[in-house]
């Protein structure tokens, strides 16, 4: 089936385009499932410039402006999604967040290591200060933890952390299976994102090696792009399909009302 479960639209301050936009390429892509996910708000001074989310405020219309483009009928079929950030100190308050809306999918994302946003561009400088195996042992740490809240259906990019090139040498294959065995006792799905195909990694997330390890462990997955354009909905999709199937899936799931369906690839 034809799944693209994590869309973003202009309200997170960083995509472009409105949902119905969203949707009409969809439609002409031959989607049959599309979320939009835009980013939850994020706590207080994690976002200063309103780049990374939606305001506080704008859930409800955002929620609103969703289910007024479900509301068409489709193809494709539209679910309201949301992307949320891991950020340990605000856990009860993200829980309070999603629970306020009938959510059909909650995607879980790890984008701060402390309060360094590790993937935002301006400042990749960060990483020349740091130890790679490091920041991957932090960001694997807090993406399981995330995984274990119990907030989420859906943990995103989950190899986020290479976004830009930068993978500690060695053998990771151990470290893929303690992941994965943490995914699949948190009763999460994973996505398996075009995203990084577009970014200086060139690579989809997760990489062939961690799917691998997922398929193995018998974790769940979903098939995304995480556009931030109506051009980019779907795109790389044939590759994530192929991905998929070469680590022996042959089905994926979505959500609604935040149960899981499966289906066939
Ligand atoms: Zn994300
Ligand atoms: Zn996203």
């Amino acid at each position: 089936m034809m799944i693209d479960l994590h869309i973003h639209t202009a309200r997170c301050g960083h995509a472009a385009g409105r949902p119905s936009e969203y949707v009409a390429a969809a439609r002409q892509a031959g989607l049959e499932v599309i979320a939009f996910t835009d980013h939850l708000a994020l706590p207080d001074g994690y976002d200063p410039d309103g780049e990374y989310a939606m305001r506080p405020g704008e859930l409800a219309e955002y929620v609103a402006d969703v289910r007024k483009s479900a509301a068409t009928g489709g193809p494709p079929r539209v679910l309201l999604g949301i992307e949320a950030d891991w950020v340990p100190p605000y856990r009860a308050q993200t829980a309070r967040a999603i629970a306020a809306y009938p959510f059909d999918v909650v995607l879980g994302s790890v984008h701060f290591l402390g309060d360094w946003a590790f993937d935002d561009p301006r400042l990749i400088d960060e990483w020349s200060l740091r130890d790679v195996a490091g920041a991957w042992d932090e960001y694997f740490e807090v993406f399981t933890q995330a995984a274990s809240s119990g907030l989420f259906d859906v943990m995103a990019h989950p190899d986020l952390v290479k976004k830009f090139g930068h993978v500690p040498p060695g053998d990771l294959i151990s470290l893929y299976d303690d992941v994965a065995a943490a995914m699949a006792d948190a009763g999460v799905a994973v996505e398996v994102s075009s995203a990084g195909l577009r970014k200086p990694c060139r690579e989809i997330y997760p990489s062939d090696d961690l799917l691998a390890a997922f398929r193995r462990a018998g974790v769940p997955v979903t098939t995304a792009s995480d556009a931030h354009t109506p051009e980019e909905v779907g795109s790389g999709l044939g590759e994530v399909r192929a991905a998929v199937a070469r680590a022996g899936y042959e089905s994926i799931v979505y959500f609604e009302a935040r149960e899981m369906r499966e289906v066939p690839l």
